[in-house]
């Protein structure tokens, strides 16, 4: 079981961003739109591999720690609308582009990407072939609703070629389900898993959730030992951030009720230590995998990357976005579709590519982007190395090694000549120290999770 460093309350509370990209999407801003992507697109390396995110934003009902762009529908025809522009935005990109572009990754996301009905998944999966070049062993990759899977949806996913599903679960105690709304017995979830599975979709990653209304150690030792008859290969623990100023439903959920920064550490700390007992390698902040599993292999081999769905094996230098809010990666920025359905839906049919803001990246960027993703999946980074790799002098990160001088004294961080490591004890807080590299940091007002 971890142990917090030095007793330090506030280190718990700072808000800290989850560095899913650095810069982080508050510091995006409207002088990147559809000239710049298309610019951007147009350059892409012709045997450059991308990966593909679909955002589909459409649930049958609000779980009230939500914080994805979601929007709860009752009849299908805004679905089918979406999907309509989500099709011709296909064609627009890869018209742009002018070719078929390698693919080496897929990902639905949402809202529930299963909400679609059977023709629907296989129309987009058909789209997505006919635009780009899938690599035959691409990962595809799609987030699931354990609650609304009907079987000729999990069928159309076998016959797409999906071979990943994540599963969100959270919690398995009906109070905690109750207090965010969100009820799903375990039954449901083990009958998605195993439809799943005979339909070929044999990976399997299960979303927990700490920090929830009411939620005790015991309820996530609960959560684990019935999540663990599904026997899934990955599996994810976040903490619910509270931030009720931002996303208005959260206010459904009582305050009072939430577990406080220390409860918070040693549910997260519990549920680490049980599940590395039973075999999983902690990967980086929030991931646990099989020894055998693709994001095992990848720490090891210290090609684990993170990227806005978390931590991947995903090395594509372009990630690109397709639906309102989504965000794209390329070698040249960062950039996010218009987050107003209206507003991308009148971009796409009047053929404008729908990106409403981004960022252009430069080398000091890139640097900094290194540095916090190494520390973010690796725990340590050696500063020299990635000044040489940056073209910068040593004595580049004089200011940040100054201020990690604190982080080292409560033991968030040890510092060894010029490489910079997080204790596995600190690894929960490894934000903090992520924090000390972001240039924007000091400047942004933008509202972010606690650091535990
Ligand atoms: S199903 Fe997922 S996306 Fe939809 S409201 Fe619940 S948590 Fe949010």
């Amino acid at each position: 079981m971890l142990h917090r460093p030095a007793d330090r309350a506030a280190a718990f509370e700072q808000r800290v961003p989850r560095y899913t990209s650095y810069p982080t999407a508050p510091q995006f801003h409207a002088g990147i739109g559809g000239e710049a992507y298309g610019r951007w697109l147009t350059a892409l390396p012709a045997a450059l591999p991308a990966s593909l995110y679909l955002h589909i934003p459409f649930c049958d009902s609000l779980c009230w720690f939500c914080g994805c762009h979601t929007k709860i529908v009752r009849r299908y025809e805004p679905i089918a609308d979406y999907l309509g522009t989500l099709l011709a935005e296909l064609d627009l990109v890869a018209g742009t582009i002018g070719r078929r572009q390698p693919v080496a990754h897929i990902h639905w996301g949402g809202g529930t990407p299963t909400i679609l009905t059977a023709d629907d998944v296989l129309r987009l999966a058909e789209r997505l072939n006919e635009r780009f070049d899938l690599l035959p062993d691409a990962e595809f990759a799609v987030e699931i609703d354990p609650r609304e899977l009907p079987a000729a949806t999990v069928t159309a996913l076998g016959r797409a070629g999906v071979n990943r599903a994540s599963l969100g679960v959270q919690d398995v105690n009906p109070d905690v389900q109750a207090a965010v709304n969100r009820i799903q017995p375990i039954e449901v979830t083990r009958l998605a898993v195993d439809r799943l599975r005979e339909a070929g979709v044999t990976a399997i990653n299960v979303d927990l959730m700490y920090g929830l209304p009411h939620q005790t150690e015991a309820h996530i030792q609960a959560t684990i030992d019935a999540v663990l008859t599904l026997e899934p290969d990955r599996l994810s623990l976040f903490g619910y951030a509270h931030l009720p100023g931002f996303k208005t439903h959260q206010k459904m959920i009582d305050t009072a009720a939430l577990p406080g920064a220390e409860a918070r550490w040693r549910q997260a700390a519990a549920a680490a230590a049980r599940l590395q007992a039973e075999g999983y390698v902690w990967i980086g902040l929030d991931h646990f995998a099989r020894p055998d599993d693709p994001l095992a292999i990848a720490l090891k081999s210290g090609h684990l990357r993170r990227n806005f769905q978390g931590y991947t094996t995903d090395r594509a230098e372009a990630l690109l976005g397709f639906g309102a809010s989504a965000i794209g990666a390329l070698p040249q920025g960062y950039v996010q579709n218009a987050v107003p359905f209206h507003a991308y839906r009148e971009a796409i049919a009047g053929g404008r590519l729908a990106v409403a803001r981004g960022i252009a990246l430069d080398d000091e960027d890139r640097l900094r982007r290194h540095v916090i993703e190494r520390l973010m999946c690796d725990l340590a980074v050696d500063l020299a190395a990635a000044c040489r790799r940056y073209g910068r002098s040593a004595g580049h990160f004089g200011p940040e090694l100054a201020r990690l001088a604190d982080l080292a004294r409560d033991g968030i961080v040890e510092i060894t000549a010029t490489t910079v490591r997080i204790p596995e004890a600190a690894r929960p807080l490894m934000r903090l120290p992520a924090a000390v590299f972001d240039a924007y940091l000091p400047t942004s007002s933008a509202a972010h999770a606690q650091a535990v």
